[in-house]
């Protein structure tokens, strides 16, 4: 049983039970910097984002953007440019034009810079093929001639899949089951802070998999657990208003900069020696936040040769948000995407039933185990 829960971070469990006698191997581990965009494929493929190639959800790519017909659009009145039917409409046209056949959102980007991104994820990634050529748990099962089966949001809410699951178990002959569970994400970025509430969702969560675990048993006699996360959750204390600070330096986009805004870092890229220093200045001078050096941004795996995640990336400190931003406008009482070293609520967990193959300290070590557990020696 693989169950992957998103955000299941360290310090949520660390003080509240969850399976304990089921899975006695309990494992911090370190995720990499960024969202579920970049750390799924991550666990999936043990490689990191620099290497796999998916880090964040915008990347600069005029020539491959899904908006690129939105360009004259910069030129309407900016009330009617953002409105809400508006930028319905331009998703739906997108999504036909560019044949986008999984998950197709544009966020909240405005339309006066949609035209330069293109979105990293577009297809349904639990499948053999889907993060080629990197490969993933996917294709491994699948070289194997394993018989599996996966369970996720694509087709099923976790409370569906936690109460289909048992009869799975009776009827089917797969030996492997993989499940993402994402609930808990979503959860936690409204209620991080209710910690009788975060209390309640593990144990409807636990109660699911013990069912699930009382069914394997009885088919197959034993069952070998592997459940782990992509990355934790952070208590928001503030949000600041990075746009704002940053369109008040008065630059023009696209012929100065470009810059995209997600709820934990800004990412640029400057087309003259001018705004790189106006830009570079003002950022150095924020107090919530830095930008990361080259150096960093490859140590973390995740920087890029040709920069399409950005030349320039600032990360704000732990517990604070950029909002508004490129993915949301509502401020949320949880976040991740911070330092993964310097912010203990950022660290991700591997338990399970049996002892890990190899060390377990970051989300990339979680693939060789996986692997491992499919094909005992
Ligand atoms: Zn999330």
């Amino acid at each position: 049983m693989y169950v992957l829960i998103d955000a299941l971070g360290w310090e949520i469990l660390r003080d509240r039970p969850f399976l304990d006698d089921l899975l006695p191997e309990r494992h911090r581990v370190e995720t990499v910097l960024g969202y579920s965009c970049g750390a799924i494929p991550t666990v999936l493929t043990g490689a990191l984002p620099s290497r796999h190639g998916f880090w964040n959800y915008y990347y600069r790519s005029p020539e491959t953007s899904p908006f690129w017909w939105t360009r004259p659009l910069r030129y309407l009145p900016k009330r009617f440019r953002e409105w809400r039917g508006t930028r319905r409409i331009i998703q739906m046209i997108s999504k036909v034009l560019a044949g986008y056949g999984g998950y197709f959102s544009v966020g909240n980007l405005p339309v006066d810079r949609m035209a330069y991104f293109d979105l990293s994820e577009k297809s349904q990634i639990y499948e053999p093929g889907a993060l080629a050529p990197t490969r993933s748990i996917f294709d491994e099962l699948e070289t194997n001639g394993t018989a599996y089966e996966c369970y996720n949001y694509h087709a099923h809410s976790d409370e569906e899949i936690l109460a289909l699951m048992p009869s799975r178990l009776r009827e089917s002959d797969a030996r492997v089951y993989f499940l993402y569970l994402s609930g808990l994400d979503a959860y936690f970025h409204y209620h991080i802070d209710d910690a009788d509430g975060v209390s309640e969702q593990l144990a409807f969560y636990e109660q699911g998999l013990r069912a699930i675990d009382d069914a394997a048993r009885e088919r197959w006699g034993k069952v070998r657990w592997s459940i782990f996360s992509d990355h934790g959750m952070t208590p928001i204390r503030q949000t600041v208003d990075l746009i704002g600070e940053v369109e008040r330096l008065g630059l023009r986009v696209p012929e100065d900069y470009l810059a995209t805004y997600d709820s934990t870092m800004a990412r640029f890229w400057t087309e003259n020696e001018d705004a790189t220093v106006d830009l570079r200045g003002l950022l150095d001078g924020l107090r919530y936040g830095r930008v990361l050096t080259r150096d960093e941004l490859a140590e973390l795996g995740v920087l890029f040769d040709d920069d399409r995640y950005g030349e320039l990336v600032f990360l704000v400190e732990p517990g604070t948000i950029i909002c508004p931003s490129d993915l949301g406008r509502v401020p949320t009482a949880g976040m991740h995407g911070f330092h993964p070293r310097e912010d203990p609520c950022s660290y991700a967990v591997y338990l399970s039933s049996h002892a890990p193959d190899t060390a377990m300290q970051h989300i990339t070590d979680i693939f060789p185990n996986l692997k491992a557990g499919l094909f005992p020696t």
